[in-house]
């Protein structure tokens, strides 16, 4: 059937002739085209995330946005002689995923380094056996890195320690971090090269693991212990930090992610990645949280810091905007130096964790940042240290109400009562990491026993009480792909044990994908432009291999990812599906 042509101006030509001076005519343009869609996606499961959770059957899209959502019929009427259709062949779709909390230049550099997560690294020798395979390739002298160990994942369950190493490393100093970030292992060449023996003094909310000799083991607990090493290391390049970019660009786009919450930009990754805009490389929108770590720097070089930066966050555009400041107050509960209210059941009697900032400290960095009118958000994993952030957020409210300015908490895995009201009150939210019931719920229940795993990330609890949760990986702390945190939120099965964590808090497929959806996108001020296929909204889909509503929830994690849309673009392929 042939199409017909509008001719713009038909009417008007010879006057138009007449006015324009000789300048050549602006040829006729089709209009139908010019405003049919560019994509249609139909004879599908379209699972929009809307108010109601309504499901359609087609999608279109015209340049980057969604401009109609609804039943076969409707929607093929709309197609142009210029509009792509893609018949879905009753597939899937589901909102591109919005990644609540992670760290993308930490994936796309663990990429290239030794990775310790891998799921074959089952012993300490299987771990040595790695480190050896990369010292082997490495010219000597020169650091090998490796990340995501785990000791509850090895059969001997105790951290590695420098006399591991060195059987495979005389000459290579060998730095290797814990799945957590917040524990790591060096060898004695790179203890040597750092200067820690055992009269090295303890640094501040830090430490070095010694024997009962008092000779270091080569464990560092906390940025202040490990940071005398990394600060050894020569720090990746722009270069280097591009090609991490890009390659977690494409990683994150095969699993179906369309937008992340960056837990921390050095200030130098603003411009890493609007390189990597600028070359059309950057596939995934990016809300870059500015990393303002006190255990590094003073109180006057951080208000130094925070006054230099002059654009607060949203400040961007679609793809790339400055995020919240981000401040950490404490560890993780795997490697015990998360600041809890009671004292954790295994290791050294009466460790509550560590407090990596000082509660004056928070104080007056947070007051400030309420003042200069930033979105504030705090790892706070421990009850003790979400009751410490809450009681400066109560006071930084009462001097500029912080409600509507969507502070968050990251990871909070235990609130009181009195922390769920708060929380409502202020609307403050919360960056929940259901991943870590399940890949890191075993040390949970080793630490700090069964009763309180069943209630670390309360997901049901949140939801209950009405405060804004978004669903993240933390990655590379537990792998990235977010069906796999979905499959954690409703099942809270954790990996060794298979045991379930609470069943109480397990929540719905339907909230699992909200969580993964609107809940980041309302964290970063964009719930009206993302986070679910409506009419308006960004053209950010991922086409699924099986209907994640229906499956067997223990087949979640098997569900591939055929295809993922950016503004509409096809930006992953499995196959032409
Ligand atoms: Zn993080």
């Amino acid at each position: 059937m042939s199409k017909p042509v509008f001719c713009v101006g038909g009417q008007m030509s010879q006057k138009n002739i007449e006015n324009d001076g000789g300048r050549p005519r602006h040829t006729a343009i089709n209009l139908l085209d010019s405003i049919k869609p560019d994509l249609i996606l139909y004879n599908g499961k379209v699972v929009t995330g809307d108010n109601n959770f309504s499901i359609a059957e087609a999608v279109a899209v015209k340049g980057d946005k969604i401009v109609a959502v609804g039943q076969n019929a409707d929607l093929k009427r709309l197609e142009g002689t210029k509009t792509e259709m893609v018949d879905l062949k009753g597939k899937t779709v589901i909102p591109g995923f919005n990644e609540g909390h992670l760290h993308m230049i930490t994936v796309g550099q663990g990429l290239m380094k030794v990775n310790l997560q891998d799921p074959r690294v089952r012993t300490m020798s299987d771990l040595v056996q790695e480190v050896k395979k990369r010292v082997k390739i490495t010219p000597s002298g020169k650091w090998v890195e490796g990340w995501g160990w785990d000791q509850s994942k090895l059969d001997e369950n105790r951290f590695p320690t420098r006399w591991d190493l060195d059987k495979v490393s005389p000459d290579h100093p060998v730095y290797l971090t814990r799945t957590c970030f917040h524990i790591a292992v060096a060898n004695s060449k790179a203890l040597e090269m750092a200067g820690i023996t055992s009269d090295t003094t303890q640094p501040e909310g830090g430490e070095i693991v010694k024997d009962e000799k008092g000779v270091p083991t080569g464990v560092l607990l906390e940025r202040p212990a490990f940071g005398l090493i990394e600060k050894l290391i020569p720090k990746p390049d722009l270069r280097q930090k591009k090609e991490a970019v890009k390659a977690a660009c494409k990683a994150f786009n095969g699993a179906g992610i369309t937008s992340i919450n960056d837990g921390g930009f050095e200030v130098e990754d603003y411009q890493v990645y609007q390189e990597v805009m600028n070359e059309q490389r950057l596939t995934v929108r990016v809300y870059g949280m500015v990393r303002l770590e006190l255990r590094e720097i003073s109180d006057d070089q951080a208000i130094a810091y925070l006054q230099y930066i002059g654009p607060r966050n949203g400040f961007g555009n679609d793809l790339l905007k400055i995020g919240a400041i981000k401040i950490t107050m404490d560890g993780g509960v795997g490697g015990r130096t998360a600041l809890m209210r009671t004292p954790y059941i295994t290791g050294k009697p009466n460790n509550f964790g560590i407090q990596s900032v000082a509660q004056d400290r928070l104080r007056r960095i947070i007051m400030l940042a309420n003042r200069m009118g930033w979105q504030v958000a705090i790892h706070a994993a421990g009850g003790k240290a979400i009751d410490n952030v809450l009681a400066v957020f109560k006071e930084a409210d009462a001097e500029k109400p912080i409600k509507g300015r969507r502070w968050y908490l990251v990871h909070a895995y235990d609130p009181s009562p009195e922390n769920f009201e708060d929380l409502k009150r202020m609307e403050v939210g919360v960056a929940t990491n259901p991943s870590f019931i399940h890949f890191v719920g075993d040390s949970f229940i080793f630490n700090m026993g069964k009763e309180w795993a069943s209630h670390a990330s309360p997901l049901k609890d949140y939801l209950r009480h009405g405060i804004h949760i978004s669903g993240g990986s933390d990655a590379a702390v537990t792998p990235y792909p977010p069906i796999l945190g979905i499959y954690a939120a409703v099942t809270r099965k954790t990996q060794l044990s298979k045991d379930v964590a609470g069943k109480d808090q397990c929540i719905s497929v339907e909230d699992a994908l909200r969580i993964f959806t609107m809940g980041g996108a309302w964290m970063t001020f964009e719930d009206k432009i993302k986070g679910s296929i409506e009419k308006g909204k960004l053209g950010d889909m991922v086409v699924l291999g099986e209907d994640i509503l229906s499956v067997d929830p223990d087949q979640i994690p098997e569900i591939p990812v055929l295809a993922t849309f950016l503004g509409g673009k096809m930006v992953y392929t499995e196959k032409k599906f």
